[in-house]
């Protein structure tokens, strides 16, 4: 009850509700999905389905159809790379990324375009944590086959223009993915204004279960994609020779699926839904704003990417102090933050450092907790520096 976890970018602590859930299907209705006709089948797969309309609802998607239970942001992402990327990418095609990106968002092409002989092109960043949009044509052309864009960044909270990247890209005719990590769980998501092709996202930074997460895509691109896992349930019939598929999205939901991590996203949704995604963007913006001011008082203290109109997430060194060692003194106070390259090395290598520190805040978080951050801070510079 002491610990102030100001790590929330990387996963987030889960509500009671969640927690429950999880309980409930173990203790009351624990059975695989899709299958059994008896009772607690049914319940469980009812509870798992019922998940899908409640994704589809919260990211504002048309069609239910369009939602794959994923394992997470990183697997989304390598779905698409598999199943949409090994069919219609070729030698001579480009994929169009950002420096801002999360690993994720990298390694997946980087594979690739070693399968499929593509190129990959990045959309430069500026060093205060803002995309270079100023030269498009450098950068969307005939030979962009897809752009993927992180929606906010994990580094600098940094909210990018995707609309403005949607257009750009399907004006040459080029598929985007949105890797969707870092929004959905603290600002209203509609994937059908967007009109982005696939948006990727996780539960567990969503208060729900690890293990768990989505994939939107397009129901048109589902339906042409092939398989990404092959296994149970994404068949429609097998014989010796060859198979034929299920509907989609089970077509790409192979196996025993994640059931109780699916219902308890399901729960998450609930929560964050009788929030109201317009109070935890009002909550963060509260913080994040009381955080700017709190930590500005610290002398020697760097924000990279400050800015106000962004995520709650702030990414900082103090003086001479190694990110590693700030945290730790940190952790001995109480307080997790988060120290690293934040699985985004390009990012670190634009500014110029090994590593950064990171607070980042979510909902529970409160101004109290960012005043013991701040003190905290002063204390760990004290001891370092004397
Ligand atoms: N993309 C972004 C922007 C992230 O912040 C993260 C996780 O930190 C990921 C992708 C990967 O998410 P996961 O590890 O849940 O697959």
């Amino acid at each position: 009850p002491e610990l102030i976890f100001l790590d929330n970018a990387s996963t987030t602590q889960k509500p009671q509700a969640v927690i429950d859930t999880l309980r409930d299907y173990y203790e009351n209705y624990n059975s695989n999905i899709h299958r059994g006709i008896y009772r607690i089948a049914e319940e469980a797969t009812a509870a798992y389905e019922s998940t899908r309309n409640k994704t589809a609802s919260f990211i504002h998607a048309e069609d239910s159809r369009s939602i794959v239970f994923t394992r997470g942001t990183t697997e989304s992402i390598n779905l698409v790379a598999y199943s949409w990327g090994g069919k219609n990418l070729k030698a001579g095609d480009e994929i169009l990324i950002t420096e801002m990106e999360h690993h994720s968002n990298i390694i997946p092409w980087q594979l690739l375009c070693e399968r499929s002989g593509a190129a990959l092109k990045y959309i430069p960043i500026t060093k205060d944590g803002k995309l270079d949009l100023s030269e498009p044509d450098k950068y969307f052309t005939d030979k962009t086959k897809l752009v993927c864009v992180i929606h906010q960044s994990n580094v600098f909270g940094t909210v990018n223009p995707v609309e403005e990247i949607v257009c750009l890209a399907h004006n040459c005719d080029a598929k985007v993915l949105v890797d969707g990590a870092q929004i959905a769980p603290h600002h209203a998501v509609d994937v059908t204004r967007l009109d982005c092709d696939f948006f990727a996202f996780s539960g567990h930074k969503m208060l729900g279960p690890t293990g768990v997460g989505a994939l939107y895509a397009k129901p048109e691109l589902l339906e042409e994609m092939d398989p990404f896992l092959g296994g149970g349930e994404m068949i429609r019939t097998v014989s010796m020779e060859s198979s034929t598929w299920n509907d989609i999205p089970w077509k790409f939901e192979a196996g025993t699926p994640n059931i109780a991590q699916v219902i308890g996203l399901g729960a998450a949704i609930d929560y964050l839904s009788e929030l109201g995604m317009e109070n935890v963007s009002a909550i963060e913006k509260e913080l994040h704003d009381y955080a700017r001011v709190k930590l500005a008082e610290i002398s020697g203290l760097k924000i990279y990417g400050d800015r106000e109109d962004k995520g709650a997430v702030i990414s900082f060194n103090v003086g001479n102090v190694h990110s590693h060692d700030l945290a730790h003194i940190l952790d001995t106070f109480g307080i997790a933050i988060r120290a690293g390259h934040h699985c985004a090395q390009p990012i670190m290598q634009k500014l110029g450092v090994p590593a950064t520190n990171r607070a980042s805040f979510y909902l529970y978080n409160t101004k109290e907790e960012i005043d013991r951050l701040t003190e905290g801070i002063m204390k760990a510079v004290e001891m370092f520096e004397g």
